[in-house]
């Protein structure tokens, strides 16, 4: 599933690419939304918001789009064969004279009033990779420390429950426990969860500044292999509960429980 710094990086290539511009093609493929609305308007942004694409137009309307599982946007020159958006998998299409925007295998898509967008992300955290994201963690952790419900999640679905911080998936969120040595079935409120949350969003930030490489992964979708650390195989178990249930990729030697912490284990692995 793309992550933020993925998301991120298509907001701004989209944003490049249909700012300023009025679209001469738009096509959206999608139940219950108008086929061509968006013809004649300009676009004023595209935005990310933890994993959703907001592309905000003049008429006071949004587009909103989500990746899911295996979405992409893709940008080409318009007028080049990959602008002619032929395909099963394609569900939207956002042209104006210089750029094609096409989105395949698109996992959510609707139209909103810019001023009703809450209603699509409001009930999402704060955004890991906004500018103003370290303003929020007196807030999401007072005192440093995770307390209540949340509090007693395990860490790892903490991590990825989009509504505590959007923004993050599996991958960044077994990296950054990886990275700091924590257990992923620690109890939140035992572990520093602002320096954690800090450590991932400077890695997001690296994927967005060096796409690809600046990932860096050491864990993620390694099971079987070698820890860069300490050698010892990596281990794949699982966070949270049916049907919400997600792989969670750590070393066994470098992430133990410390005493004290109480744990629910790594669930099943391979
Ligand atoms: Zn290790």
């Amino acid at each position: 599933m793309p992550e933020g710094d993925t998301v991120l990086l298509t907001a701004r290539r989209l944003d490049a690419a249909l700012s300023g511009r009025p679209l001469v093609r738009s096509e959206l493929r999608w139940p219950r939304v108008p086929v061509d609305e968006l013809t004649g308007l300009v676009v004023v942004e595209t935005v990310a918001y933890g994993k959703h694409l907001l592309t905000r137009l003049d008429d006071g309307w949004t587009l909103h789009t989500h990746l899911r599982m295996d979405g992409s946007w893709r940008v080409a020159r318009t007028g080049a064969p990959d602008a002619s958006a032929r395909g099963a998998f394609v569900r939207a299409v956002l042209a104006n004279e210089t750029w094609t925007c096409v989105g395949h295998r698109l996992g959510m898509l609707d139209l909103v009033r810019t001023r009703d967008e809450h209603q699509l992300v409001g009930h999402l955290g704060p955004d890991i990779l906004a500018d103003d994201f370290t303003d929020r963690l007196d807030l999401l952790a007072p005192g440093g420390t995770v307390a209540g419900p949340l509090g007693a999640c395990t860490v790892g679905d903490l991590l990825l429950d989009q509504t505590f911080v959007a923004g993050i998936g599996t991958l960044f969120a077994c990296e950054g426990l990886f990275r700091l040595k924590m257990w992923p079935w620690s109890r939140a409120r035992d572990v520093d969860v602002v320096t954690l949350l800090l450590t991932i969003r400077r890695h997001m930030l690296r994927g967005v500044a060096v796409p690809v490489d600046g990932r860096e992964v050491k864990v993620h979708a390694r099971a079987g292999r070698p820890c860069a650390r300490c050698g010892d195989r990596v281990v794949r178990g699982v966070v949270g509960s049916a049907p919400t249930e997600r792989p969670m990729f750590y070393c066994p030697t470098c992430q133990v429980p410390r005493p004290g912490q109480t744990d629910e284990g790594p669930g099943v692995t391979s």
